[in-house]
């Protein structure tokens, strides 16, 4: 039975589709079966991973299936994205996931909880399941949150990063309250980091003050790197581009950190 992860900031920008795609493809490498799900209706995640043209289906007409109680099947959408690398599965999006919103308005039970409803099609098939979240607090992401077992939280730690994290907790806690008691926080992590900045440093002094107590942050921190944001360009994961690189290490550093929490 897999881990669901929701990843997820409001902030965009911050490396969530990154997170989602070189942490998938740590986990990947360290012999798991992983489905990423693209969460986000900029689907950059299925273009920065060169699948758009070869799926016509997309995570969208999953969910209309499951509204609309048709009979359907996961796995007619799901792309592959194999290397001598990297072996990930993909759950694709396009422009088109923004009519979502609309579709969750229009369900009268459980409108949290109709990704959750998809994705248990296949949850026994994986041991990972990330869904890279789009920057909102929209009801897209509240379906992530509604599928998750837990969330992970990318934080760039500059001068705004803390503003809109206590909504972003908020909304974690509301859904464990109500439509997903289970979930979990996974932690926060820091990405696109330059630990030689005083300011930085002052972020993650404030961070910790805030959330420290309540919220794991992970010891390792994805530093800002070329190799990291040039691997898109290439339809590739950080491990096809250059898997002996610091970003690399530092997103199979991450791999590891999760997979101890079992
Ligand atoms: P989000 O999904 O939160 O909007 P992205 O993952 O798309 O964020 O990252 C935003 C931009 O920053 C992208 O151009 C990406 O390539 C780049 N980026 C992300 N992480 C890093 C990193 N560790 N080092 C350098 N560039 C990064
Ligand atoms: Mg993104």
């Amino acid at each position: 039975m897999a881990k669901v992860i929701a990843i997820t900031n409001q902030k965009g920008g911050v490396g969530k589709t990154t997170t989602t795609v070189d942490l998938g493809a740590a986990l990947s490498r360290e012999k798991k079966k992983v489905l990423l799900v693209d969460f986000d209706p900029q689907g950059n995640l299925t273009s920065g991973l060169g699948i758009e043209r070869k799926r016509p289906l997309t995570v969208l007409h999953m969910l209309q299936n499951e509204v609309a109680e048709v009979e359907y099947d996961v796995h007619d959408t799901i792309a592959k994205h194999e290397t001598d690398e990297v072996n990930l599965d993909i759950l694709p999006a396009n422009k088109l996931l923004v009519t979502a919103e609309t579709l969750f308005q229009s369900v009268e039970e459980d409108k949290e909880l109709v990704l959750k409803k998809v994705l248990s099609q296949v949850k026994d098939e994986y041991d990972y399941i990330l869904i890279d979240c789009p920057p909102s607090l929209s009801m897209l992401t509240i379906n992530a949150l509604g599928a998750a077992d837990s969330v992970l939280i990318p934080v760039q730690p500059t001068k705004y990063s803390l503003d809109g994290l206590a909504d972003l907790v908020k909304l974690v806690m509301v859904a464990q309250k109500s439509y997903n008691k289970d979930l979990d926080f996974e932690g926060i992590v820091y990405t696109l980091d330059t630990p030689t900045q005083v300011e930085t440093r002052n972020i993650k002094q404030d961070v910790e003050n805030a959330y420290g107590a309540n919220i794991r942050i992970h010891d390792v921190t994805i530093p800002r790197l070329k190799d990291i944001s040039s691997s898109p360009s290439y339809g590739v994961s950080v491990f096809d581009l250059a898997p002996t690189s610091n970003g690399a290490l530092a997103y199979a550093k991450l791999a590891r950190e999760v997979l101890e929490n079992g």
